[in-house]
C-alpha cells in the first residue's frame, strides 16, 4: 500500500517540499489509523512549507496540522472503526506526520468527535485557526467580558483566526471592531459581523504606555507592536487574548496597562490544549458559528494546490480559511 502525501525533506541542508508517497511502514506510532478526507492550510503549515520558521522538527515530515477523517482501525478506548473524527495540533506537521496524506496513524487520545451537525469539510474549514478563535472567545467570556462590557477588537481580521473570531463574536452579540491591512476586505468583514473597521496602521504606529481607552476586550493574532498598542488602548479592567505572531514574536510593551488599568493578557495555545478545552471550543463553534458565514470565508483546494497556498498564507495573501481535500 502506498499513501499519497506531501512530503517535506531535508538532506545535506537542502529543504524540499513536494508531492510524494509514503509506505504503511512510514506511518508513526499510534493506536488509531485514520483515513483522512480533509485538512486545511494554516499559517503554521505555511511556515513549514516555506521553511520561514523552523516548525518542522523531524524529517521526512508531512505538513497539515488539521485532520478530519474516519477511523479505519483502532484499539483506543471509546473509539471504533467508522467514527468521524477531528485532530488539531498535538505536534502533527511538526514532530508527528501531518494530515496532507491519505492516511495517518495517531494516538486516539488526540481525536475529538466530529460534531454531528458539521460536515467534514466544515470542520476542516474551521480547523486550528477557527478552534483557536473559539478558545480566544471562551477566554474573553471566562474573564467576564460580555457584550455589555464594550467593544471587542479583532486584529489580523481577514485571516483565519480573525474571520472566525469576528463571526463568533458577532453571533454572541458583541460590538466587533476589526483591524485589517486590507481595506478592500471591509465588505467581507462587515458581512462576517464586524461593526467597525480600523486600519492596521492605527495599531502599528509609535507606542505610548497608555492610549485612549477604546475596547473592553481583544482577540490578537498579530503580536509585536500591534499587541502592545492593543494593550495600551484596552479599557480599565479589560482582557486581551493573544494567540499569534503574524506581525512578529516580540512584545514591546510596558507594565502600564496591567498595573494602572488592571488589564489582563491571556495566552492561548491550541496545540497542547487539554481535551476538555477542545470539546468546549468545538461545542461553541457547533452552536454559534453561522454555516453561511463559514462558507463565505472558505476556499477549497485539492492537495496538489496546498503547497502554493502555504506560500501565500505567510505573505498575508490568504483571506479566511482554505480547506484541502485529500480524497
Ligand atoms: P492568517 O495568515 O490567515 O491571518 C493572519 C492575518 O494577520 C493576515 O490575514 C493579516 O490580516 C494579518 N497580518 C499578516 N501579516 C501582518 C503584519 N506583518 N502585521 C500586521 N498584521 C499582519 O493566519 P491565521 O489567522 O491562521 O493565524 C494567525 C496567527 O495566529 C499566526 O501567527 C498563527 O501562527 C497563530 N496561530 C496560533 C495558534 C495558537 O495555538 N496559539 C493557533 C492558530 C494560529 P489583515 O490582512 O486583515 O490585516
Amino acid at each position: 500500500m502506498t499513501i499519497k502525501a506531501v512530503i517535506i525533506n531535508k538532506q545535506d541542508d537542502v529543504y524540499s517540499v513536494a508531492p510524494g508517497e509514503l509506505n504503511a511502514s512510514d506511518l508513526m506510532d499510534g493506536d488509531t489509523l485514520v483515513r483522512v478526507s480533509h485538512s486545511s492550510v494554516n499559517y503554521k503549515d505555511g511556515l513549514a512549507v516555506t521553511n520561514r520558521a523552523p516548525v518542522v522538527r523531524r524529517f521526512p515530515m508531512v505538513p497539515g496540522i488539521d485532520m478530519v477523517g474516519v477511523i479505519e482501525e483502532t484499539t483506543a478506548p471509546g473509539l471504533a472503526a467508522g467514527d468521524a473524527v477531528i485532530l488539531n495540533g498535538w505536534g502533527t506537521g511538526e514532530t508527528h506526520l501531518g494530515a496532507w496524506a491519505k492516511k495517518s496513524r495517531v494516538p486516539g487520545a488526540w481525536l475529538v468527535p466530529l460534531p454531528k451537525d458539521l460536515s467534514a469539510e466544515q470542520a476542516a474549514a474551521i480547523g486550528t485557526a477557527g478552534y483557536t478563535a473559539a478558545l480566544c472567545v471562551l477566554g474573553l467570556q471566562d474573564a467576564g467580558v460580555t457584550p455589555a462590557s464594550g467593544p471587542v477588537l479583532v486584529t489580523g481580521a481577514a485571516g483565519g483566526v480573525g474571520s472566525v473570531a469576528i463571526a463568533l463574536l458577532g453571533a454572541l452579540g458583541y460590538h466587533v471592531i476589526a483591524s485589517t491591512g486590507r481595506p478592500d476586505e471591509a465588505d467581507y468583514l462587515k458581512k462576517l459581523g464586524a461593526n467597525e473597521i480600523i486600519a492596521r496602521d492605527e495599531l502599528s504606529g509609535k507606542l505610548r504606555a497608555l492610549g485612549k481607552e477604546r475596547w473592553a476586550g481583544a482577540v490578537d493574532s498579530v503580536g509585536s507592536t500591534t499587541l502592545a498598542n492593543v494593550l495600551s488602548m484596552t479599557r480599565y479592567g479589560g482582557t486581551v487574548t493573544c494567540c499569534g505572531l503574524a506581525g512578529g514574536m516580540d512584545l514591546p510593551s510596558s507594565v502600564a496597562p496591567f498595573i494602572l488599568r488592571g488589564v489582563s493578557l491571556i495566552g492561548v495555545d491550541s496545540v497542547m490544549a487539554a481535551r476538555e478545552k477542545r470539546l468546549r471550543a468545538w461545542e461553541l463553534l457547533d452552536q454559534k458559528l453561522d454555516r453561511k458565514l463559514l462558507a463565505e470565508m472558505t476556499t477549497v483546494v485539492p492537495l496538489s494546490k496546498a503547497i502554493e497556498v502555504g506560500e501565500q498564507i505567510v505573505d498575508g495573501k490568504v483571506r479566511g480559511r482554505v480547506v484541502v481535500t485529500i480524497v
